[in-house]
């Protein structure tokens, strides 16, 4: 029996808005997150880390930012790794994620993104965490300069008799 992890990171700087998107959800935010894409966190940290699990190139590599790319949803990634997923043979065993900011409080809004994670991975609520943690005001993440997001994923290799 195989098992593969995988570990992602990403990080967006905060501009002048009033929300964000993780983990697929709308979220009202006193701020906006500056990205080529959606700005996505989660989802972004998500598919590398669903990548780097498979040894596979990065995120960047398959969606430069290039104009057909612009402001595309983030869920596009996530299904693309996930269909590499399954390609090579894998199932996701579950997911845990960690959201590094200050504002906007996660707690209220995570049964909402662990479910949207849940539908986008086809996979069941129990095998998905996620957890807000604050900076403590401390460098550019806790003077809410920017949002970020860590996510490990473990996979196994499918048994087939
Ligand atoms: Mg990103």
């Amino acid at each position: 029996m195989s098992y593969r992890i995988g570990q992602g990171f990403d990080i967006h700087r905060s501009v002048p808005g009033d929300r964000i998107k993780l983990a697929g959800v709308e979220i009202p935010a006193p701020f906006s997150l500056d990205a080529h894409s959606d700005g996505d966190v989660v989802l972004h940290a998500l598919t590398d880390a669903i990548l780097g699990a498979l040894g596979e190139k990065d995120i960047g590599f398959y969606f430069p930012p290039t104009p057909e790319n612009k402001g595309r949803s983030s869920q596009d990634f996530v299904l693309f790794a996930r269909r590499k997923v399954e390609e090579r043979g894998y199932f996701i065993v579950n997911l845990d994620c960690n959201i590094l900011c200050e504002e906007p409080k996660i707690q209220p809004w995570r049964d909402k993104l662990i479910e949207s994670l849940s539908r986008l991975l086809e996979i069941t609520t129990d095998r998905i965490a996620v957890k807000g943690r604050s900076l403590e005001g401390l460098g550019s993440l806790g003077q809410k300069k920017g949002i970020a997001a860590m996510v490990v994923v473990l996979l196994q290799e499918k048994q087939y008799d």
